[in-house]
């Protein structure tokens, strides 16, 4: 099966049967999650979609367009329809206050955003990646650095050149393959081709966490990847109150891909689930574009994140009273 063609083929669930076709391709099913039949979601994984159709990616769903109630997917509770933006319904979890969409698009989860430019040549963006890895790199003494959904920026490239400890990861077949090509098999890979036993002692994901929509199996895999002195960090919007629909154009959940609308609250009872902690900050220069003269007025709600154990409760909080804001001043 040709794998570019899969890549943008939408697939067709069949209600009340066990089949699904991708490209014409018809296959059976098994539920592999139990939330399926409560959502009235049908989730396959990565696994399962490589073993009928040959293709590495990560889990996709087809949603029914209906606007029920759907079930939170850290905690499970009962998640009413919170309002329709951008023509998107947005569900809010009645407990951990967790906001997602259920229109999860197959070509959207297999291209990542970071795609200014070629595949082949520079990115924009990455200097958060770089700033958060050398940082952590730099106060903790941490070394083994995983740039996770990092696109093409250049800073995996300048962290090699550099002489950090460093490895790549991306949803984007093209780019998985002109990586490896260029610095090893090992260098670079798919969140479904994690070489086994890694782990990392930084996890960096910038402009990522928006994007999950099967939480479970993200996470699982970011903590399984977490050495035992690890922190997790990146960034993304949180949601400040109001309405979905926010002031910029297009607006930051009216991008298909954004499926995930986190807070400090929602990803702290995520953080939570898995023994971990979260603290926010506040960044400089929040906005995305440079050179913009709005630059500097560019989501405000933009948050960097940190995920780490206990054992750095005290550095974080120490960090938080000094530097709130953190002096990150490009994208
Ligand atoms: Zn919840």
């Amino acid at each position: 099966m040709n794998l570019k063609k899969i890549l943008f083929a939408k697939g067709v669930f069949h209600p009340g049967g066990n089949k699904i076709s991708v490209l014409g391709k018809q296959v059976q099913y098994i539920y592999p999650f139990e939330t399926v039949k409560k959502n009235g979601l049908l989730m396959i994984s990565a696994n399962w979609l490589f073993s009928k159709f040959r293709t590495v990616l990560h889990p996709f769903t087809i949603s029914s367009s209906k606007a029920e109630d759907l079930y939170c997917k850290i905690c499970g509770s009962k998640s009413p329809l919170k309002e329709v933006a951008y023509k998107r319904n947005f569900y809010e979890c009645s407990k951990c206050k967790f906001i997602f969409t259920n229109d999860f698009e197959i070509a959207a989860s297999q291209k990542g955003m970071g795609m200014e430019g070629s595949w082949s040549g520079q990115g924009g963006g990455g200097y958060r990646e770089y700033y958060l890895a050398t940082f952590l790199q730099k106060e903790l003494g941490l070394k083994e650095i995983l740039l996770f959904g990092t696109g093409n920026t250049d800073t995996f490239r300048k962290l090699k050149n550099e002489g950090y400890d460093v490895r790549g990861c991306d949803i984007t077949p093209e780019l998985i393959k002109i990586r490896k090509e260029e610095f090893g098999d090992d260098s670079f890979f798919s969140p479904v081709t994690f070489p086994k036993n890694s782990k990392f002692d930084i996890i960096v994901c910038v402009e990522v966490f928006e994007h999950f929509f099967d939480l479970k199996s993200s996470f699982d895999l970011l903590v399984s990847v977490l050495s035992d002195k690890g922190v997790i960090c990146g960034t993304t919007n949180f949601y400040p109150g109001g309405s979905i629909v926010d002031s910029n154009k297009p607006g930051y959940m009216s991008h298909k891909g954004h499926v995930a609308y986190w807070s400090s609250i929602s990803l702290g009872n995520l953080a939570k689930k898995f023994g971990l902690e979260l603290l926010s900050f506040e960044m400089v220069r929040p906005g995305s574009v440079l050179p913009d003269e709005k630059f500097g007025q560019l989501w405000p709600n933009k948050r960097v994140f940190f995920i780490y154990k206990n054992i750095y409760g005290n550095f974080f909080h120490n960090l938080y009273k000094t530097t709130p804001i953190l002096p990150i001043d490009k994208p």
